[in-house]
């Protein structure tokens, strides 16, 4: 791999190989743009099968970040990190000092959490070698489950998204439809519920499924019949890539909001969806709330703050939505020019100096 090539395309800031044999740490930790603070995201932990598909997803999940957080309003730039190894035999408290170690040479630029192989046992770990970390324990600060908090940035979404497409920022009497019902999806049918929505479920899990049907009143529905069920909203909660060219046909709804991460199979169905006048309220924004939950603990976590700031992609998604109409667009675009005219007004910010480099006393020349 050609890595400064890589670097130069999405101008990557910094990537950092870290390798102790001693612990067997094997990790690369990518740094893509800190305009708008510190570069937080996840440490992933997977057994790549070669170094090159090590830095290419630490590559894609850092860019990835600097746009979640950019277009959520976080004073946050983006980054990632992955370690080399399988979660469920490579892991020790060795391991993870060993990275935080890394981690705090760093000082500051990169702040790592929780991400798929990686857990709440590992974040303490890092956390005896450095305080750039978040998603610890709750007894040392930790904000706890993420779902509810990501639940409600979706249902957020969804009020944006309704405001355009029926006139009010309401649900009372429409019809959602919940593609999975785990840690999101339940949260996600409780909040609903309680905006008057009416509830159609499914899940791969039939219990999760009566459980919905008993809690909510939802109407249960087969898995391969959610995605062409007549509704207002299509929630997915389950899986990514579930808008691709099989689905997009058979879509009955107005709007698609959801948690699932990389929901469009491919960027091209968004303009597909936006064609067919299905309002998409794009994943990266919309299942923000459990990363503006856990950022929170940078400030000391306050959960009364942090659900203030959750509400707020209220606002995101319906700047998203103006941006798409003011430059004609699909969402899922008007998303990333968002993220991006944030990050380039403030990187234009004038500079002013406040002191002039020539006024700092002058050493005296030493005599001889
Ligand atoms: P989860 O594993 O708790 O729940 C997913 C549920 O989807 C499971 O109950 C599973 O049985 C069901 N499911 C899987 N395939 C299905 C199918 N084909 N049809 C119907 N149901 C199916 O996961 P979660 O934490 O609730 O997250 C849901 C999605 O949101 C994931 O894609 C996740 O990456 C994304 N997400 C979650 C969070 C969070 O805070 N948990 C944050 C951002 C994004």
């Amino acid at each position: 791999m050609r890595i400064f090539e890589k670097l130069a395309e999405y101008r990557y800031e910094q990537v950092v190989f870290c390798h102790d044999k001693s612990t067997g740490l094997r990790a690369i930790i990518a740094i893509h743009n800190t305009t708008l603070g510190p570069a937080l995201g996840g440490c992933r932990m997977y057994p790549y099968a070669s170094e090159d598909e090590a830095v290419t997803d630490a590559l894609r999940l850092a860019r990835g970040m600097t746009y979640k957080a950019a277009a959520s309003g976080l004073n946050l730039g983006g980054g990632k990190s992955v370690i080399v190894g399988d979660p469920r035999k490579d892991k020790s408290e060795v391991l993870f000092r060993s990275f935080g170690r890394y981690i705090e040479t760093l000082g500051g630029r990169y702040i790592t959490a929780e991400d798929v192989g990686t857990s709440i046992e590992d974040m303490e770990n890092i956390r005896l070698e450095t305080s750039h970390v978040v998603g610890v324990d709750v007894t040392h600060g930790g904000s706890g489950d993420p779902s509810p908090f990501t639940a409600l940035g979706v249902k957020q979404g969804m009020l944006a998204c309704a405001e355009e497409a029926f006139g009010a920022p309401s649900l009372e009497g429409r019809t959602v439809a919940v593609q999975g019902l785990g840690h999101v999806g339940h949260h996600l049918c409780e909040l609903l519920q309680a905006e008057g929505a009416r509830l159609i479920v499914t899940d791969l899990n039939p219990a999760l499924v009566e459980e919905a049907a008993r809690e909510f009143g939802a109407k249960p529905v087969e898995p391969d019949e959610i995605l062409s069920i007549p509704c207002d909203v299509l929630a997915p909660c389950a899986l990514g890539a579930v808008i691709n060219d099989e689905s997009l046909p058979k879509l009955r709804c107005s709007i698609v909001a959801g948690s699932a991460n990389n929901l469009l199979a491919e960027s091209h169905h968004g303009e597909a969806l936006y064609e067919r006048g299905i309002l998409y309220a794009p994943d990266y924004v919309t299942n923000a709330g459990g990363l503006i939950n856990v950022a929170d603990e940078l400030e000391g976590y306050n959960r009364q703050r942090a659900t203030k700031r959750v509400m707020r992609i209220q606002d995101s998604v319906r700047r998203i939505i103006a941006i798409s109409k003011r430059d004609g667009v699909p969402t899922n675009v008007a998303a990333d020019t968002l993220a991006l005219e944030r990050t380039g007004a403030i990187s234009s910010m004038v500079r002013l100096h406040t002191g002039h480099p020539y006024s700092m006393p002058q050493r005296r020349r030493a005599t001889v």
